[in-house]
């Protein structure tokens, strides 16, 4: 099976992290170092999640209650719950999927007199062109977050100059990942100094949960790995376990009760020094490659094929996303010719306001029920990619029907390229 799961760090990677957390180590340093990877030093904030960062932010920066936050219609759960919490509003904006960016007709419908800032999510690699966001949410006097969390490409974009927060994650399943830790570029030094104050007071994680953590990751990385997770596969189909469910579940971070206290947590010292290791050293040259391998595969699926983000500027193929008019049995096509394909994702909408209800994002939503993620890794050759664009070119009606473009000129939705 060529599996979609993969842990984008190496075993000496993680062995440097186990020997780090038995060692002494200079946290200024550290930090130091982090700051100096980036172009603005002096506007970078380590922390150990990108949800803690968020968290801090809407802490410090004191919107009025029942203030609205717009935000890219898709995300993860906790970004809404995060922005809920502090008693704002997080209003839905959809997106073009095209280009998955939030359409310009969509923002204009969202604002309302109590906007008080954007959230614009990058998701699956798709970097989305700040320019026109940025000039509305100067004429609506918003303030601007960029969620990069899905969109790191090495110092090749770190955020518009003039977004007011910047976010990149190094959880385990994101790019260059530090299997955890986050570092977000906050631009008003005011604001940044009260994050880092408040901050400085929360409880330091124990480096034993840092330990905990580089120890089932490379349990699950081996468990991704050719040719155990054959054996994994074949076991939990005997026990009727879904394996892509296990995946998914022990891939994501902070789960249970507690959720708040949990995030509000300093990073240990080994976690920054991992943080160090990953950005000083994560080869630029991957990344081209990653995305070569993606263009590859673009120009070998079928013309009829819809992809989110097939008109992207930018498209760094965090995932390999595609839309299908029936995923169950696109997915279980895939499975039987040993590919594993998926349709479980992180992602989920954004509530719609009671009050608003017009706002529900369409295209978000259909972008969800639809999008079928191919397994993309780099032990994949190229024989076993056009196998799989063959077999996808095979697949007629099940894989194309109602465009989401045809979706638009219906009416659903009044969005345009
Ligand atoms: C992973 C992810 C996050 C959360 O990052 P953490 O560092 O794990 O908190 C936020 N937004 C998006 C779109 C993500 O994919």
């Amino acid at each position: 099976m060529w599996v979609r799961m993969r842990f984008d760090i190496g075993w000496s990677d993680i062995l440097y992290g186990i020997a780090s957390t038995g060692r002494l180590l200079d946290r200024r340093r550290l930090e130091w170092e982090l700051r100096h990877y980036w172009t603005h030093p002096e506007q970078i904030f380590p922390c150990l999640s990108v949800r803690t960062g968020f968290d801090l932010f809407w802490a410090v920066v004191g919107l009025p209650a029942g203030s609205e936050v717009m935000m890219t219609a898709l995300t993860i759960p906790d970004m809404p719950r995060i922005v809920a919490h502090h008693g704002l509003t997080p209003v839905p904006v959809d997106v073009e999927p095209s280009t998955m960016a939030p359409g310009l007709q969509m923002l204009e419908r969202a604002v309302s007199p109590r906007s008080r800032a954007i959230v614009v999510a990058h998701l699956f690699g798709i970097l989305v062109p700040m320019e026109p966001i940025i000039d509305f949410a100067r004429r609506h006097h918003l303030l601007v977050l960029e969620d990069c969390a899905q969109g790191f490409i090495g110092r090749g974009y770190e955020g518009h100059p003039e977004s007011d927060v910047v976010m990149f994650s190094f959880g385990p399943i994101k790019t260059a990942t530090a299997l955890g830790g986050a570092i977000l570029r906050v631009r008003d030094p005011e604001l940044l100094r009260r994050m880092q104050e408040r901050h400085a007071q929360y409880p330091r994680q124990d480096r034993r949960a840092y330990l905990k953590r580089l120890l089932k990751y490379a349990v699950l990385k081996a468990a991704c790995s050719r040719p155990i997770c054959d054996l994994v596969i074949a076991t939990c189909r005997m026990a009727e376990w879904d394996h892509d469910q296990i995946i998914s579940n022990a891939a994501r971070g902070f789960p249970g009760p507690g959720f708040f206290q949990r995030i509000r947590c300093q990073p240990p010292d080994p976690l920054l020094a991992m943080l160090v290791r990953r950005l000083w050293n994560y080869p630029e040259a991957r990344l081209q490659e990653r995305i070569a391998r993606g263009s590859y595969l673009v120009g070998l699926l079928p013309s009829e094929l819809q992809r989110p983000g097939n008109r992207a500027k930018m498209h760094s193929f965090w995932v390999f996303p595609i839309l299908a008019e029936n995923p169950p049995a696109v997915i279980a096509t895939l499975a039987r010719a040993g590919f594993d394909a998926t349709s479980r994702s992180s992602l989920r909408l954004v509530p719609t306001p009671e009050n608003r209800p017009h706002l529900h994002p369409v295209l978000s939503q259909a972008i969800l029920d639809r999008v079928v993620f191919l397994p993309f890794g780099r032990e994949i050759p190229p024989r076993a990619l056009r196998q799989m664009a063959e077999l996808l070119a095979g697949l007629g009606s099940h894989l194309t029907g109602t465009s989401l473009e045809e979706m638009v000129a219906r009416g659903v939705s009044p969005i345009h390229a």
